[in-house]
């Protein structure tokens, strides 16, 4: 007898089966450390107001800057690679309910060759819709069954502070409603940790608090050099780059989220890092400095 999730499949194959060439852009790029092979997978990608780029300054402004008018498109990418038996993935996307465009991961993993039960390890970034919600599928069972989930410590206590709606403007309240309860379905499976530490052997993460209270981002250690795994850190390939002190209005706290991204710029350059962004488009670059800034390069 089929149970739920052989239906999910299924339907993900019959969607497959149509549009091969589409899947297969899913996995939108791919590196290489030492050992590891990192895929960077789609979870497809949304519109947003340009001026949410930037709280206090002009559209005019924000447009020249940036290169164009209009909305910009938000990519989403989830990165995941293999480490011996292990099948690790960073935030796994926005699930069937949060914004249209999103929602992809299930046919990106499908396209990656990647069954969503050998996934031992779920690391989050933060626990916003587009980076949580994915974790149950439609059902509102885990996307990976067999996965141990990891989140920092203040993001879950943020979340699920019962006066967390007190401290969120009107519009977000979603966002913690919807937090509360995946933190909940997911139960003991949930670990919380701290920054500045392993969360599993060869991967540590470093406080890039601001974007939310607790947001986090991961650096792949290997003696080839380091990834960074950012999140929303830095969140737009061109404004985060070239005006790190621009506030955008999806950060909590904006002037937190400013130093943090100066400190990271800084130090990313500093160590020659590749690194993979949530939101950016390329998927995998490398922070530049640039004058006074800094630029994302991505390769070829
Ligand atoms: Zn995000």
């Amino acid at each position: 007898m089929l149970n739920r999730r052989d239906m999910l499949v299924g339907g993900a194959a019959a969607a497959l089966a149509g549009s091969i060439s589409e899947t297969r852009a899913q996995v939108i790029a791919t590196a290489a450390q030492g050992q590891r092979a990192i895929s960077v997978l789609s979870d497809g990608a949304f519109e947003m107001p340009r001026s949410m780029l930037a709280r206090d300054i002009p559209i005019e402004t924000i447009a020249q800057a940036t290169g164009a008018a209009g909305p910009s498109t938000s990519v989403l990418n989830v990165t995941c690679f293999r480490q011996g038996d292990q099948v690790i993935v960073f935030d796994c996307g926005s699930g069937s309910n949060f914004l249209p465009g999103t929602g992809k991961l299930g046919a990106s993993l499908e396209a990656a060759g990647i069954a969503p039960d050998s996934v031992t390890h779920v690391l989050f970034t933060h626990l916003h819709p587009d980076h949580f919600w994915g974790a149950l599928d439609d059902f509102d069972t885990p996307l990976f069954p067999n996965a141990r989930w990891h989140a920092d410590r203040r993001e879950v206590a943020f979340w699920t502070d019962a006066k967390v709606y007190e401290k969120l403007s009107e519009d977000r309240h979603a966002f913690a409603a919807g937090a509360q309860r995946i933190v909940k379905a997911l139960g003991e499976t949930l670990e919380l940790h701290d920054a500045g530490s392993e969360w599993i052997p060869g991967v540590a993460a470093f406080d890039t608090a601001g974007h939310t209270p607790g947001h986090v981002s991961f650096e792949l250690k290997d003696a080839s050099g380091p990834v960074f795994v950012l999140g929303d850190a830095l969140t737009h390939k061109i404004a985060s780059f070239a005006h790190p002190e621009w506030r955008p209005t999806s950060d909590h706290d904006a002037d937190l989220a400013v130093a943090t991204r100066r400190r990271l710029l800084d130090r990313a350059a500093t160590e020659k890092a590749q690194v993979i962004g949530y939101h950016l488009e390329g998927g995998i670059g490398r922070v530049e400095r640039a004058g006074n800034a800094y630029r994302f390069a991505t390769p070829g």
